[in-house]
């Protein structure tokens, strides 16, 4: 089958690669002139690692392993909950990992055929009949596929086009870095999120020295940025405790880079005839749970899955669907309706650590696809 992708970002290109190794002739076309190299790191939970040992990617040398999820107090730093994220690691036989996202976005690239991946490329619509799908594209001619898989992300021109499924703004929004500061966390296996009134800090490793962090606060996203983002963190976060001090004080304008975020209620209906979504096109949500990269993942493992084992276009959409729209939209639903600056210590206080590392755990394959076609696999205990 010849399959037509939009968009080289994880989906993406997990996509291409799934499909030309199971023999179809993929071209990945892609707005950007080159791979991107941008979006500090994201962790890859036992989901998104168990999709990437299914493709062949290796990740052992990527980034830094998660095993514990803390939950601090800004004001003091006090530590409010520990989720034991290795147990779920352990129980699913695949780790977490916290990893630079270009590192994340070469592997997958690599190795692709010569002529794959079409840069510079910017997708503006399909058309259809029943024999084949049309891209129009901003630059250069249209172009002819059996499929079109539209990855394009959360602002999806395809979505917009064929779809219209309508996202909308969360309301909060994240500024993150991924840069060498020299705390406690960049040396250690547990990433934190600090927590407080005045929105949420994030620290994770990334390996080599690198440290993951970020801030989330309400954010209308048509707001103008302010005139230097550190001293607008300063301001809001420079009275919490270590390290967050710290953190603030090696920070820097130019290392900082802004998201506003967005989100969507899910659909039952991810394709249309020739053309289907992908990852965040399909379920556009915040970061809150730290899932659209792994879903995007396990999208694409799906959709590769379901072509293969029913041998038909449309069975195997219909079986993409089926076997994902589900976790997705959980995942989606939840990720959207959490508000950042709702700070609530004593809850995360009082709830013991081992009653939340069991249901992050469950939670993990509530969301997941590819965690429950392993093999062997009892119930949650
Ligand atoms: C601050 C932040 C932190 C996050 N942390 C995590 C995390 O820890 N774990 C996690 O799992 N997820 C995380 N995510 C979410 C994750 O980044 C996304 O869910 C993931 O990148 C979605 O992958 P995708 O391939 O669907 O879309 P994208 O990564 O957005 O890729 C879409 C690609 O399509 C291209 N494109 C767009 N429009 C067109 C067009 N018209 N024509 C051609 N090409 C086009 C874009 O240039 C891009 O390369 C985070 C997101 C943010 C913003």
């Amino acid at each position: 089958m010849r399959v037509v992708v939009i968009g080289a970002g994880v989906g993406g290109l997990a996509v291409a690669r799934a499909l030309i190794a199971d023999g179809h002739e993929v071209e990945c076309y892609e707005r950007a002139d080159s791979l991107r190299t941008s979006g500090a790191a994201f962790t890859l939970w036992s989901n998104g690692t168990a999709v990437l040992h299914a493709l062949g990617v290796p990740y052992d040398d990527l980034g830094a392993p998660i095993d514990v999820l803390g939950f601090d107090r800004g004001s003091d730093g006090r530590k409010l909950m520990d989720v034991d994220v290795a147990r779920a690691a352990a129980r699913y036989g695949h780790p977490h990992r916290s990893t630079p996202r270009r590192d994340v976005i070469a592997r997958l690239a690599d190795g692709l055929p010569p002529g794959t991946l079409r840069f510079g490329r910017r997708a503006v619509g399909v058309d259809q009949d029943p024999s084949a799908a049309e891209v129009r594209f901003a630059e250069g001619p249209a172009v002819r596929a059996d499929l079109v898989i539209a990855a394009d992300g959360q602002r999806s021109a395809i979505r917009d086009a064929v779809f219209g499924d309508p996202t909308e703004p969360a309301g909060w929004g994240t500024w993150q870095a991924l840069t060498p500061v020299d705390v406690e966390t960049t040396r250690s296996r547990r990433g934190v999120m600090i927590l407080g009134r005045e929105g949420t800090c994030g620290l994770l490793p990334a390996g080599n020295g690198l440290l993951q962090w970020w801030f989330d606060r309400r954010w209308d996203a048509d707001a103008p940025q302010p005139s230097s983002v550190t001293a607008m963190l300063k301001e809001h976060f420079g009275h919490w405790a270590s390290p967050v001090v710290e953190l603030l004080a090696a920070a820097d304008d130019t290392q900082i880079e802004f998201f506003a975020h967005r989100r969507q209620k899910v659909t039952s209906g991810w394709s249309r005839g020739r053309v289907v979504l992908l990852g965040d096109a399909a379920h556009t949500m915040p970061p809150t749970v730290a899932q659209g990269a792994n879903q995007a993942l396990e999208d694409a493992w799906a959709l590769a899955r379901g072509l293969r084992v029913t041998g038909d276009l449309r069975a195997g959409l219909a079986e993409y669907e089926r076997s994902r729209i589900k976790g997705a939209r959980l995942t989606a639903r939840v990720a959207g309706s959490e508000m950042t600056d709702r700070y609530r210590p004593l809850s995360t206080l009082l709830t013991p650590d081992a009653l939340i590392t069991r249901f992050y755990t469950r939670w993990l394959r509530m969301v997941s696809t590819i965690l429950n076609e392993q093999p062997g696999e009892q119930a949650d205990r």
